[in-house]
Formats: structure tokens, C-alpha cells, sequence
């Protein structure tokens, strides 16, 4: 028989203009969360309402332990900017690709879909975008940017100089880079709720997204209903 845990597992999520993320293993359910904090006085399921209710009565309160008896495994492709902030999170059990093992390929740098302008309030965010020919034009010097630079890289790498040390002509923030991490529901909770805020980076809030909406939602229906009560308000209106 399949389960819902069975289609979760290897689909993958495209995100921004090359990356992706992919669900490898999920271990655990709504249920798990339940059993594991009726273990305190070594019970189990009650049937789904009283199930329920306890789960939602636990994440209210925040005991947030049995949460962490449900595990996700992801593997993703962002830019760098994406994982230097994802690394930030050091509940993560984390593996990164290496730019001293493997070469990078020709179009693995991020192109910005639209030029987002600078916040006049809050120096962390961003609002309003720049449009016409001005914003035209600044693509193609990305564009061109990204080709002298990896050019740059290619003559290194052809003089024989190292991968570790040919890297440094590649536009580094913009670098397509694949890790695969590992985190607990609680711990994917504080990620979701710190990522998908408004003030979260886009090129980190998509990816926090698209978690929440392809994976964590169908994988634990009560647990995003219970995050949707409790947690998400604090969030504030989600930005797309
Ligand atoms: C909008 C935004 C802007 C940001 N701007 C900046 C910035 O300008 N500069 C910057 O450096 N960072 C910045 N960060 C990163 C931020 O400071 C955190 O490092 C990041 O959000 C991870 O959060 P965390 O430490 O709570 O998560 P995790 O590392 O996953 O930890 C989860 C929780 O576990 C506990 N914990 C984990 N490790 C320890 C520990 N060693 N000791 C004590 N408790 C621990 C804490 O309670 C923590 O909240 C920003 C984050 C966001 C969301």
C-alpha cells in the first residue's frame, strides 16, 4: 500500500531560476509526536480528535520535545547567498558540495529574477522593484559579469592552479552550490517560522516555502495546522 510518506519522498520542488529542493527520507508523523509525549505516562493513541488535541495543546504551550521525534532529510541547490544563511542554523545536521573537489559548470551562478531596491526603513530588507531599461541593463552586466568571471576561472583551472584557489574568481554570493541537511520538526519549526517572515531574505524565504508548503504541510497535517494557530501569526503577512 502507498502511504503519503512514499509520494513525499524524492520529489523535488524547483526553486529560484536553477535551483531546487528534494525531500530524500522523512521519519515520523503527527502520531509520533503524539505517542512520544504520551510516553511521560506511557500511553498511545486515544483515536484522532483526543490525538489531536494534544498535539495542538503541546505545540500552544510549546512542549516542543516530542517534535523532535520527526525528522526531515532535504537535498537542495541554491546559491550561496542562500546557504550562507541556511548554515546560520546550527540545529542542522549539514554536508555541502566543494568547490575543491568538483569544478563549477558555466551556469551555475543566480540570476536575479527582478531587481529588488532597497528598503528606506529597514536596512536588512528590501521593497519595490527597479523595472524598464535600467533594470535591462543591469542584467546584462550580471550577465556579462558572470561570463568574464568564469572565464577568469576557466584560465586558472587551465594553468593548472588549484580548485580551491581558481574559485576565487567566481562571483561568490551568486554561486550555485547542492548540501543535504537534516532537522527535527521542532527544529524546522524555528527555521519556517525565522525564514518565511517578511523580513526573511526572498532567496531564503522561497526555500523556507516551499518546505513548508510541499513537504512539512503534507507530511504533518496536524503539526502545520497547529503552526498555523500558534506560530504563524507572529509571522506577520507572508511576502511572495
Ligand atoms: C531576518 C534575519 C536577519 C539576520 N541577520 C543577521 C546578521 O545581520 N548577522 C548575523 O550574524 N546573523 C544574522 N541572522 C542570523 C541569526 O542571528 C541566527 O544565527 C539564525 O537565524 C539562526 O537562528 P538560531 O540561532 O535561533 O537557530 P539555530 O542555530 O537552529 O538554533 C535554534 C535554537 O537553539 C538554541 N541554540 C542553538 N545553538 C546554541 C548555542 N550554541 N548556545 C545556545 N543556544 C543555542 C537557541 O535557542 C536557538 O534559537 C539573521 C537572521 C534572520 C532571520
Amino acid at each position: 500500500m502507498t502511504t503519503p510518506r512514499d509520494n513525499l519522498i524524492g520529489k523535488r520542488i524547483a526553486v529560484l531560476d536553477k535551483g531546487w529542493i528534494e525531500l530524500q527520507d522523512v521519519m515520523g508523523d503527527d502520531l509520533a509526536i503524539v505517542n512520544a509525549a504520551r510516553t511521560s505516562f506511557l500511553g498511545e493513541s486515544k483515536g484522532d480528535e483526543r490525538d489531536k488535541k494534544l498535539l495542538f495543546y503541546l505545540l500552544q504551550h510549546r512542549h516542543t520535545t516530542p517534535f523532535e521525534m520527526v525528522e526531515f532529510k532535504f537535498r537542495c541547490r541554491g546559491p550561496l547567498v542562500t546557504f550562507w544563511q541556511w548554515v546560520r542554523h546550527r540545529t542542522w545536521n549539514m554536508n555541502a558540495q566543494s568547490g575543491r573537489y568538483t569544478a563549477f559548470e558555466e551556469n551555475d551562478f543566480y540570476i536575479p529574477a527582478v531587481w529588488r531596491l532597497q528598503s528606506s526603513d529597514n536596512k536588512q530588507a528590501s521593497e519595490g522593484e527597479l523595472s524598464g531599461p535600467e533594470a535591462e541593463a543591469l542584467t546584462a552586466k550580471l550577465l556579462a559579469h558572470y561570463e568574464q568571471s568564469f572565464a577568469l576561472y576557466q584560465q586558472a583551472l587551465d594553468a593548472g592552479v588549484a580548485r580551491e584557489l581558481a574559485r576565487m574568481f567566481l562571483p561568490g554570493f551568486a554561486v550555485y552550490y547542492t548540501w543535504v541537511v537534516k532537522v527535527d520538526a521542532h527544529n524546522l519549526m524555528h527555521f519556517l517560522r525565522l525564514r518565511m517572515a517578511p523580513d526573511a531574505q526572498y532567496e531564503i524565504r522561497v526555500y523556507a516555502q516551499a518546505i513548508y508548503e510541499h513537504f512539512f504541510k503534507p507530511a504533518l497535517p496536524w503539526t502545520a495546522a497547529a503552526f498555523e494557530r500558534f506560530i504563524m501569526p507572529e509571522l506577520g503577512p507572508i511576502k511572495q
